[in-house]
């Protein structure tokens, strides 16, 4: 593999933290989720001890607990900070939905640069796409790496399960249009990093997940 994934959970969501480490040494930090300072020193701990540059931190999408180590990526490592544009208004939000958590937000800040749906970022010599995938948030998106046969896929398709359409700017059937044109047509074999739990493939999604056996 010339990109080696380094997989932490944070917060008390247990919101997966992928660190995705190039060849080259630059690495991009998904859904920067750490909130407490011992959770704060573990990404630091790798970042260090790999020797690894974070370029970009990119947020699946903009729900509080996916976003809660935001501010301290950015203070500390010095990223640009990318989400998809649908998602700023939520992004707003996050100080309010932090104090109906209980969650303590130490600083609030706004992303550096939006991304867009089929865009690709290079990381080393490696090139991630963006795949706008709404339905679980207004502005979610999963990153794909087709040489590498692997997808983020954030709160859009988990190990069994889909993401939750109840909150606000969920919708049902526009996830599973998501999941249906984005994901199911990556190759079976292509590995899914989702936001919560474990890794899966997408084609034991296809067989065994009960929310893709409609049709
Ligand atoms: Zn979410
Ligand atoms: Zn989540």
């Amino acid at each position: 593999m010339s990109i080696h994934i380094h997989t932490l959970i944070f917060n008390d969501f247990g919101v997966n933290t992928y660190i995705l480490e190039a060849e080259n040494k630059d690495c991009i930090i998904v859904d920067a989720a750490c909130h407490s300072t011992k959770e704060q020193a573990a990404l630091s701990e790798i970042v260090a001890s790999r020797k690894i540059n974070p370029i970009f931190h990119i947020s699946t999408h903009t729900h509080i607990d996916h976003v809660l180590g935001s501010a301290f990526v950015k203070n500390n490592f010095g990223t640009t900070w990318l989400i998809h544009a649908d998602g700023t208004e939520l992004l707003n939000q996050a100080p309010m939905f932090a104090g109906v958590f209980g969650l303590k937000l130490d600083e609030f800040q706004l992303p550096d640069r939006f991304v867009v749906d089929a865009e690709e970022i290079m990381l080393g010599n490696n090139t991630l796409k963006i795949l706008y995938t709404p339905g679980h948030a207004h502005g979610s998106i999963c990153i794909y790496c087709e040489a590498e046969s692997f997808v983020i896929t954030g709160d859009v398709l988990f190990c069994g399960s889909i993401g939750r359409t109840d909150l606000p700017g969920g919708d049902t059937e526009t996830l599973l249009n998501s999941i249906a044109e984005k994901l199911l047509v990556l190759p079976n074999e292509t590995k899914v990093y989702p936001g919560h739990g474990t890794t899966t493939t997408i084609g034991e999604e296809k067989r065994e997940n009960p929310y893709l056996q409609i049709n």
